[in-house]
């Protein structure tokens, strides 16, 4: 484990998530409509391709990247029965004292701060679209890691966009963030 030498470019890196994303069956559509649903209550004017442009613009980021490649490693090593006992049939059985899935989604989230924890707790609880489908066990499939996945880059999405619609907001508004603190 001493290689150096990166085998791949980032640009690659980026190609496999969204790769390996499409092959457990998630859209980018999908999330993107996770992200309309948490911030069509606040955002005026929100459209589905700025959701669809801010989870592409998640996903470019290398922390995002590593988060999800680990996840799905382990869920489809879990459908293959290859992980040591006993986490095979924690990670196997989605055992519900397990938060390791939670923790690594984590990592997603915090790219885009605080507000990104209040979404991802919030689209856990209340579990809309495509995340109610990767919620029905099935005999076989292995979601344990990719249901908080798909979650937090929803609720990072969001955040993004709550950030930078404030952004805008200030900018019309005329008053910068200098003035704001004076
Ligand atoms: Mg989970």
């Amino acid at each position: 484990m001493t290689t150096r030498k990166r085998t791949f470019t980032q640009a690659q890196l980026e190609a496999y998530t969204l790769q390996l994303l499409q092959e457990r069956g998630i859209r980018l559509e999908d999330i993107a409509e996770l992200v309309f649903t948490l911030q069509k209550d606040y955002l005026p004017n929100l459209d589905m391709a700025s959701c669809l442009e801010s989870v592409h613009s998640v996903l470019e980021k290398r922390e995002v990247q590593h988060a999800v490649l680990t996840g799905i490693q382990l869920d489809v090593m879990a459908e293959k029965n290859l992980l040591f006992p006993p986490l095979q049939e924690i990670i196997g059985s989605d055992a519900g004292l397990f938060g390791i899935d939670e923790n690594l989604a984590q990592a997603i989230v915090n790219v885009y701060g605080t507000i990104g924890f209040t979404n991802f707790g919030y689209i856990d609880k209340i579990k809309p679209g495509v995340l109610k489908k990767l919620n029905k066990k099935q005999e076989g499939v292995c979601h344990t890691f990719l249901d908080d996945i798909v979650g937090a880059i929803a609720a990072a999405a969001s955040s993004r966009m709550a950030h930078r619609w404030e952004d805008e907001a200030e900018k019309k508004s005329g008053i910068s963030a200098t003035d704001a603190k004076q």
